[in-house]
């Protein structure tokens, strides 16, 4: 597996696959990498020839500085399992290797998509997320990049970028990973305390059981179960929850508006943000 610190090297290396017309998967990874990861990178070295991850904790992403400075690393163990399943390349640039030195995000109109849920919390979020993929994008210039469906609205962000910017790489969203009680698998996970841990699952559970009444049961009802069975919980605080259509993100009026639901959520477990998303439709 070739490691590369700094983006010449890796365009170098990448300009002899072009011509030779060898496809080329991309995952970009924020590291500390688990089981969810390592499918994102199973699925591009099944769909193509040759797989770069990216490790790169974006700064322009967060609006947290302690969530940034806290964000965990492990990345001797990241090679070695990005190594293990038969990845090609592994770029680990640093801030100033990928912004050439101007770490700014760009302003990018994603039609309203960013107003909502992650977009309304998280501010600038999506413009530093859309800013690091496409000058990733630039850089390693992929045939196809997979992006986990555990952060739905930023898959369908880089869609709605991709198709606005007309770039030449097909996104390929893929299922969430979960562990064994269902909590859905992140990075974060490794800061959640151990009463945090042993109860997390309490998040999966409720989306299961939005999910298993959405059909008899109100919009604005399910919201209101979500709300009291976090109200009733010490432990987890809920930032929001929000049922959505798949496309534009927004909660339909009535549930005949929207074919593609999807019920969205966010909780604190201490310091420690947790989201998940699950579908209403299938
Ligand atoms: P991150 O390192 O958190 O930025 O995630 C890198 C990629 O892995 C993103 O496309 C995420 O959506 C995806 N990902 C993270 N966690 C999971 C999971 N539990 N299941 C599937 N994909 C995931």
């Amino acid at each position: 597996m070739l490691v590369f610190k700094g983006k010449s090297d890796l365009k170098l290396h990448l300009s002899n696959l072009y011509s030779t017309k060898t496809t080329i998967g991309f995952v970009p990874t924020m590291g500390a990498l688990h089981n969810g990861h390592l499918a994102l990178v199973k699925k591009s070295i099944q769909k193509t020839d040759f797989t770069v991850v990216s490790i790169f904790v974006n700064p322009t992403q967060f609006d947290n500085l302690e969530d940034l400075e806290k964000y965990p690393k492990t990345l001797d163990n990241d090679l070695q399992l990005l190594k293990s399943v038969g990845c090609n390349a592994v770029y680990i640039p640093d801030a100033s290797d990928v912004y050439d030195g101007n770490i700014t995000s760009e302003n990018f109109d994603f039609d309203g998509i960013d107003n909502e849920m992650e977009g309304k919390f998280r501010t600038g979020h999506f413009d530093g997320v859309a800013t690091v993929v496409t000058k990733l994008f630039d850089i390693v210039k992929p045939t196809v990049a997979f992006f986990g469906e555990k952060d739905f609205q930023q898959l369908q962000i880089i869609k709605k970028t991709v198709d606005k910017l007309k770039l030449p790489v097909k996104v390929v969203g893929c299922p969430i990973h979960r562990e064994k009680d269902g909590l859905a698998m992140s990075s974060r996970n490794i800061r959640l305390s151990k009463e945090h841990r042993e109860n997390a699952s309490i998040i999966y559970k409720t989306l299961l059981e939005v999910k298993k009444n959405y059909h008899q049961n109100s919009i604005e009802d399910l919201e209101l179960f979500v709300k009291k069975t976090f109200k009733n919980n010490l432990l987890f605080e809920l930032e929001y929850f929000s049922i959505a259509d798949e496309n534009t993100l927004k909660t339909p009026n009535q549930k005949s508006e929207t074919t593609k639901p999807r019920a969205f959520i966010a909780v604190f477990a201490g310091p420690v943000r947790l989201i998940d998303n699950i579908s209403l439709h299938d």
